[in-house]
């Protein structure tokens, strides 16, 4: 019998790579970024509140967060899960990388390794979340995983070879400079703060945060057979992550445009994508009944008009 499901053959990371052997090194520059950014963040900040600021702050973490990570970032550059014209993609995927987690490439990489990681039987503790949250807050947000035996990520040519994503990818630092001395011309080091510093330090401490606990607590609809990590549900994030939160949704239907399936589960992300489709700038909208069945997915609790005839775990 093959040991590998038919949903991972067609993965970037190559079938069979060891991604349990390795050790968390301290990345200097992934700590850095993330600790200058809370610095100016919390004391800058603080010495500058005002609340055109944090309106700003507001404002612009919200946007970001929608039509950066959730839509460009996630589900068009990682899953391609659904389609828009070229230009509406670069806008996205240029939103995405003003969150400050990294560039284009290095998220796609990051992302597939863990999600590659977490439907094998075992996996390192790193890619599981395993560890207690300061000790996995330290290891996501200051640290990297350098695996024995690095596995090949083949990316398509549609997002390697693409000159757009290769110069953000060299950039995605510098790309928060424009912003920052607009917002100093217009209002002042307090701009500057809660606009840039206290925007990217919400975007990657919050990525960190939901992503702890979408691995570790919460509700599960669907149980995906054989893998080592389960994703969960946080619903009382549905408004503030864009529907990211429904994360076990997302581990049962990865290729899936929609993010929150069933009744009550909020979806920004989805919704705006509803939006653009409205308008013509979004099509093909990829929904759980367009992907191929996966003969590992089990249900954990019957959804109805959903799971109606599916196995029950
Ligand atoms: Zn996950
Ligand atoms: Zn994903």
């Amino acid at each position: 019998m093959d040991i590998f499901p038919q949903s991972l053959k067609g993965h970037r990371v190559q079938l069979g790579a060891d991604v349990e052997d390795g050790e968390v090194h301290w990345e200097p520059v992934r700590s850095l970024w993330f600790s200058a950014m809370a610095l100016g963040a919390s004391v800058g900040g603080a010495l500058t509140f005002s609340w055109s600021a944090f309106a700003l702050f507001v404002v612009t973490t919200a946007f970001v967060l929608l039509c950066g990570h959730s839509l460009g970032m996630h589900r068009k550059l990682i899953h391609d899960s659904f389609q828009c014209p070229k230009w509406l993609e670069y806008f996205l995927v240029y939103c995405g990388v003003l969150v400050g987690l990294s560039g284009p490439l290095g998220l796609l990489r990051t992302h597939d390794l863990r999600d590659y990681a977490q439907r094998q039987k075992a996996c390192h503790d790193f890619f599981g979340h395993r560890r207690a949250p300061l000790v996995d807050a330290c290891w996501q947000l200051h640290c990297e995983l350098r695996l024995s035996r690095p596995p090949e990520i083949l990316v398509e040519a549609r997002v390697a070879a693409d000159p757009v994503y290769r110069f953000l990818q060299k950039t995605w630092m510098l790309q928060q400079l424009p912003w920052a001395l607009m917002f100093f011309a217009i209002g002042g080091w307090g701009w500057v703060f809660w606009g840039v510093c206290a925007r990217v330090t919400a975007g990657v401490f919050g990525h960190w945060l939901i992503g702890y606990f979408a691995h570790r607590h919460g509700d599960q609809a669907h149980i995906v057979g054989g893998a080592s990590v389960q994703g969960y549900n946080v619903p009382f994030a549905a408004l503030l992550t864009m529907g990211e939160c429904w994360h076990n949704n997302h581990h049962a239907f990865p290729g899936s445009a929609k993010l929150g399936l069933y009744k009550g589960e909020w979806d920004p992300g989805w919704w705006m994508l509803l939006a653009l489709q409205r308008i013509g700038l979004a099509w093909n909208l990829k929904t759980p009944a367009d992907l191929p069945v996966r003969e590992e997915l089990r249900y954990v609790r019957a959804v109805p008009g959903v799971n109606a005839g599916c196995g029950q775990a």
